[in-house]
């Protein structure tokens, strides 16, 4: 990660209460630095938020004065504008404060190759930011805003062609998008699939009235009643841009993201050999159900970000990357574009049910059992936690890339202090419960003058 701090952007863009941290007047001037940094026809797009329309066009005002054409796709998931951006447009903005209550709102800057921006650019974009340094143009160069057809229907068609015709036919799926971007996508795509659907929250409205953009379990409950009722195999939900998906089973259950990740991993690498890219923070049960394929993890600091360079990276050196993701129902899929798609995780759990025709339930409960224990400490002495950690547990294989990670055989802990406040989080896996609680223990007792 880089040396300079970030100040304004986080782990996933710009984010902050509408009012107070982001207003109009922030957003253009993201937008002159973003026209000054990458001239050319930039593609925009925003999710259902009360004050999308007001901060887009503010956006937009601020890219037309560096000279900057606009393209103004409207309302559609983060993942959509990443994939109309890929390789077409000089960069994109989506104005989005993603699984964020409707009081927030944010911008997320993509880079050309559909890519969130990396940590140098958005200090670049602060520094602008911060002294006005904007290269505005006189009245004969201000840039335009270009009227384009729906943009949106090629992402669409950009996640059904990856599939099999008609995979879905005989599926019945509840969606629920919770009022954000997915209302426009993820039917859709199912439909298209040929699935037989239902839908709940399927409407823009930024007050979110339904639902928090977050899918936690008790926002879920109407979708998963809705899922029982219908004699559903599953239903689908998304955070406000969409770039997650997480899954009710055909029992009515949630299934936690960390074993949607594995289920959707263990199909990925069934069907093609080689490395898997997640953060630090993610749960083992993965590299366990791949392995028999010979596959294996590579584990990067927490931010979808690092995942998508980690795996761009090592394809780059030559290497065989199959998946990528988080333990939060944000997977990447490299062969269709290197950014979380919950459009696309929605369609691949079609196919892993018509691949292996069995319930979505029977493959949850089939999983290895796991016991992950967390923690939040509320504490400004991360550094003398760390030191104390790695000194502690010096004879264990211990990995830096985030925090410290302590591999064991049968268990494994991380230690991580948040990048953006002062706490420190405590994560501790196994497949046996017992031996979760004594190495949690063992690393409470470790840090317990500091917390
Ligand atoms: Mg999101």
């Amino acid at each position: 990660m880089t040396e300079k701090k970030k100040q304004l952007f986080g782990t996933n863009g710009v984010r902050g209460i509408v009012g107070e941290l982001i207003t109009p007047e922030l957003v253009m001037k993201i937008g002159m630095a973003v026209g000054s940094m990458r001239p050319g026809t930039i593609a925009v797009g925003m999710d259902t938020r009360t004050s999308g329309p007001a901060l887009i066009n503010a956006m937009k005002a601020g890219l037309m004065a560096t000279g900057c054409d606009v393209i103004d796709c409207g309302i559609l998931p983060t993942p959509a504008l990443q994939y109309i951006v890929m390789d077409k447009y000089d960069a994109g903005v989506v104005i989005t404060a993603s699984h964020n209550p409707g009081a927030y709102n944010g911008v997320k800057v993509i880079e050309k190759d559909g890519t969130e921006m990396d940590d140098d650019a958005s200090i670049e974009i602060e520094e602008r930011v911060f002294s006005n340094n904007f290269d505005l143009k006189e009245w004969k160069d201000v840039g335009t805003v270009i009227p384009e057809g729906d943009l949106v229907t090629q992402y669409i068609t950009g996640v059904v062609k990856k599939f099999p015709e008609k995979i879905g036919e005989g599926i019945t799926v509840v969606i629920d998008p919770g009022c954000g971007a997915a209302y426009r996508t993820t039917a859709e795509i199912l439909q298209l699939l040929g699935c037989r659907i239902f839908t709940i929250n399927a409407y823009p409205d930024g007050n979110f009235p339904a639902r928090d953009p977050e899918p936690s379990v008790e926002g879920l409950a109407p979708l998963a009643e809705m899922v029982v009722s219908t004699g559903a195999m599953f239903g689908v939900a998304h955070d406000g841009d969409a770039d997650r998906a997480v899954f009710i089973d055909d029992k009515g259950r949630f299934v936690e993201e960390n074993k949607e990740f594995t289920l959707i991993a263990e199909y990925v690498c069934s069907q093609k050999k080689g490395i898997l890219v997640t953060p630090v923070s993610t749960s083992r049960l993965i590299e366990t159900m791949i392995a028999p394929y010979g596959c294996n993890v590579d584990y990067t600091a927490v931010g979808s970000i690092y995942v998508a360079r980690r795996m761009r990276a090592l394809l780059a050196e030559g290497m065989q990357v199959v998946f990528g993701g988080e333990g939060n129902g944000g997977l990447i899929y490299p062969d269709h574009q290197f950014c979380r798609d919950g459009g696309m995780t929605a369609a691949m759990m079609v196919l892993l049910l018509a691949a292996k025709k069995q319930t979505l339930s029977s493959l949850v409960d089939a999983l290895p059992p796991s016991v992950m224990l967390k923690h939040k400490f509320h504490t400004g002495k991360a550094t003398e936690i760390l030191a104390a950690v790695r000194k502690k547990f010096e004879d264990d294989t211990l990995n830096e890339v985030d925090g410290i990670r302590i591999d064991r055989k049968d268990a494994w802990a991380l230690i991580r202090p948040s990048g953006t406040e002062p706490l420190v989080r405590l994560y501790v896996e196994s497949s046996d419960e017992s031996i979760a609680k004594e190495f949690e223990q063992d690393i409470l007792s470790c840090i317990s003058s500091f917390i």
